[in-house]
């Protein structure tokens, strides 16, 4: 498998408050949820997205800005009584998310970009980011390189690193409820992967600036110990196990960078625009819409200008 196919494969993927409490990782989550709700409305089996009961849990408090954000927004948000936790776990809520199956809704996205919106894709790698202005028609470069950000020449972001999960995927149809453990030193999550006839992601790892693609046998172990104490029902005979992904979540200190940054050209005595959006870390597909949005808004005169000269 490509190496760069591997982050989706193994993506749950779903809504959840795994996400940072600053001000941008809060206001791209709550971009990325209202768009994800809308999509699965109106277009959901298409775009392989789905309203989904869910439960979130945490073993510390989180923080006041984060409960106040999400009680804001999500819908059916409640807090669960302290009473009904589980042992162990200070905070809890539910609520109605969005799950996503990744790989799909991938392909959904590429087939609307180039079937609807007339997007040519060409496949390559560039050496360095200035390599992507192919031409002297090139004027704005969108920089999503994910974790190649810390190395790419031009870019080079050292405050980029990997953060590595392994996930299972398993066949558990009887499996319908989102369910998260944000733990000390530990993710659990069990989320059903929709229209995938029962498929189910059962999770997982954070593991900030280990870059290896391996899997490992003793971490399936602590998958599976972890997930059947929390969801009880997936030990039985009808939960299959399937296989075994890691991927390694595109992360940056201080979160991600959505900005644009203007360079010159080398030997062309040109300036070119470069959109910087990359470092969504584990939240990719949550707040991934926000972010664009955002990314977008930065060069809205050149799109306008790009748009215009087109029309002629
Ligand atoms: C185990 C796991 C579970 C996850 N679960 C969730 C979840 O439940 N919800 C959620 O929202 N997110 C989740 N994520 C995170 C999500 O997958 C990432 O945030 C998302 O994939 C990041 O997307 P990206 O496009 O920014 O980066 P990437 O997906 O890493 O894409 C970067 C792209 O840039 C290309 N590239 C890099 N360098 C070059 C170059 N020099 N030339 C040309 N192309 C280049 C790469 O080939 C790649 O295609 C999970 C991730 C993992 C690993």
């Amino acid at each position: 498998m490509k190496r760069d196919s591997i982050v989706i494969v193994g993506a749950g993927a779903n809504f959840s408050a795994i996400s940072a409490s600053d001000e941008n990782a809060l206001r791209w989550d709550k971009l990325g949820y209202a768009h994800l709700l809308d999509l699965a409305a109106k277009d959901g089996r298409n775009a392989f997205v789905k309203e989904t009961s869910s439960v979130e849990y945490w073993d510390d408090m989180p923080s006041a800005a984060k409960i106040e954000s999400m009680a804001g927004y999500l819908k059916d948000f409640k807090k669960i009584p302290t009473q009904e936790l589980p042992t162990g776990v200070a905070f809890g809520i539910n609520f109605t998310t969005v799950t996503i199956n990744a790989p799909l809704h991938i392909q959904y996205l590429l087939k609307k970009l180039t079937e609807e919106y007339g997007v040519r894709v060409i496949r390559g790698k560039v050496p360095a980011i200035s390599s992507a202005f192919l031409g002297l028609d090139t004027k704005v470069v969108f920089n999503c390189t994910g974790n190649a950000a810390k190395h790419l020449e031009g870019v080079k972001d050292s405050k980029c690193f990997p953060t590595r999960g392994q996930i299972l995927l398993s066949h558990a149809p009887h499996v319908q409820q989102n369910t998260m453990r944000h733990g000390k030193d530990y993710e659990t999550y069990v989320i059903p992967r929709p229209y995938s006839n029962g498929k189910v992601i059962l999770g997982g790892f954070m593991q900030k600036g280990v870059s290896t693609a391996d899997t490992f046998g003793e971490e399936t172990e602590s998958i599976l110990n972890r997930t059947k104490e929390m969801i009880p029902t997936l030990d039985s005979p009808d939960t299959e196990i399937l296989t075994a992904f890691s991927g390694l979540r595109p992360s940056r200190e201080g979160g991600a960078r959505v900005s644009r940054e203007e360079i010159s050209l080398k030997g062309t005595g040109r300036q070119g625009t470069i959109v910087h959006n990359y470092g969504a870390g584990g939240t990719g597909f949550q707040a991934g819409y926000g972010m664009a949005v955002e990314a977008v808004n930065t060069v809205t005169q050149e799109l306008q200008g790009l748009i215009h000269s087109s029309n002629l």
